[in-house]
């Protein structure tokens, strides 16, 4: 089954993998618009970074309808 999550980083919040990726606080993760990124502390706690428009059309696809 697939499983993704979302995570604030870098500005954006993006969706990753969540069966390949452990996420911790300074851990570079790949996402789905195919971006590597780090969580920061200030990721942590207040979600207020938009949504990556590219990792929400590519988990859409992924996903398929609901
Ligand atoms: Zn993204």
């Amino acid at each position: 089954m697939q499983r993704y999550l979302w995570q604030q980083a870098e500005g954006l919040r993006h969706a990753y993998d969540a069966h390949r990726t452990r996420l911790d606080l300074g851990v570079t993760f790949p996402t789905l618009c195919g971006a590597e990124v780090t969580t920061s502390r200030e990721d942590v706690g207040k979600w207020l970074r938009p949504t990556c428009p590219t990792c929400d059309r590519e988990i859409r696809t992924r996903l398929g309808p609901a």
